[in-house]
């Protein structure tokens, strides 16, 4: 049966969501280096081996949402807030630049603080300094302020739905249906950003059937980007105590969005890097990853973007997470990528 499977990735034919449960519960190692083996494979024929690199600014810790699961949830009173300036997300887009990076990711919880007329002078004042791509992960969102934001000069936009599974979706988001947030997908494509989605594996609740569920969601949304990485809990959450999200399933997941979507961008997020400090973004681009956010938030803030426990590089400074991330990758054989890293989907006007 799983030759079977194989045959239908070496074919490139479509995977059913029997097959990806197949696959998804895989354990045998000669199997699963098959498997990364060949979602590799199709991701030096989709996207090649550049691995692009985005800087990661998280500029708020504020959010009004509680999501069951996340560290920055409204009601964690245990948090240090803090919110940056927009002068200085300017000045870390420039030092982003400086790195090498050619797009910078401005995420933050969602924060009503920053009013649609300050991101628009924030998105402005980058593209005046830095000449990198934009993208926004700043959750939901009217739909004209998405339009605003796209015609100041954002260029993608991030907003995962972390399962397909509405009931959990609802029990895990007490502040957002899942309609909406496919909804906001649908917007945010309509109006022309490069869109980005994606998961969490082993969030409490979740069944492997789910996962597969996941996968085929990436691919009926068509996305330009997917992010996967594992559950951590935070025991400062109603979710305290729930165990972490496994490794090599988060891995799989990699292998077959890859396998399934073949030319979206994929990162080696950083929660699984968390999970696997040695070695685990080198495993996720070796199975199917090409992208790679090296923090790039000042310092003094990093520990308090606290959306799991024991996140890795808070202490380092930007420079120093670049010259890991580079040494990381080059070990493996892969290049940097020096363009912007625009979807391979649809036709992107510099
Ligand atoms: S997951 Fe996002 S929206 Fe939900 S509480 Fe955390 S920062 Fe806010």
């Amino acid at each position: 049966m799983i030759d079977y499977l194989f045959e239908k990735i070496e074919r490139e034919q479509e995977l059913n969501k029997e097959d990806l449960c197949r696959l998804l519960a895989l354990e045998n190692p000669q199997e699963l280096e098959t498997l990364y083996n060949m979602a590799d494979k199709i991701r030096k024929k989709y996207v090649r081996d550049e691995v692009h690199l985005r800087g990661l600014i998280e500029f708020s810790n504020h959010c009004r949402n509680n999501c069951l699961y996340c560290g920055i949830r409204r009601d964690n009173t245990k948090l240090v807030r803090y919110r940056m300036d927009l002068d200085e997300i300017v000045d870390t887009a420039v030092l982003a630049q400086k790195l090498g990076y050619k797009t910078v990711v401005l995420q933050s919880g969602e924060d009503p603080c920053y009013t649609v007329d300050k991101l628009e002078y924030l998105i402005k004042s980058i593209k005046a300094r830095a000449d990198v791509a934009i993208t926004l992960s700043i959750g939901e969102r009217p739909r004209e302020e998405y339009k605003r934001l796209y015609e100041a000069g954002a260029d993608r936009f991030l907003m995962r739905f972390e399962t397909s599974n509405r009931a959990l979706y609802h029990k895990l988001h007490p502040d957002s249906s899942f309609d909406r947030r496919m909804e906001s997908l649908k917007w945010l494509r309509e109006i022309g950003y490069q869109v980005g989605s994606g998961t969490m594996v082993g969030l409490p609740g979740q069944t492997i059937a789910d996962i597969a569920e996941d996968i085929l969601k990436f691919k009926e949304l068509d996305l330009d980007m997917v992010g996967v990485g594992p559950y951590i809990c935070h025991n400062d959450t109603p979710l305290a105590g729930s165990a972490n999200g496994d490794v090599e399933m988060t891995l799989k997941v990699i292998a077959l969005t890859r396998i399934v979507t073949r030319d979206s961008h994929i990162p080696a997020t950083t929660a699984l890097a968390t999970l696997r400090p040695a070695d685990g973004r080198e495993k996720a681009l070796q199975c199917g990853a090409n992208v790679v956010m090296p923090n790039t938030t000042p310092m003094k803030y990093r520990a308090h973007y606290a959306l799991y426990p024991a996140k890795i590089c808070i202490n380092e400074k930007a420079e120093q997470c670049s010259a890991c991330i580079h040494r990381r990758i080059f070990s493996i054989g892969r290049p940097v990528s020096r363009d912007y890293g625009h979807s391979l989907k649809r036709k992107i006007s510099v």
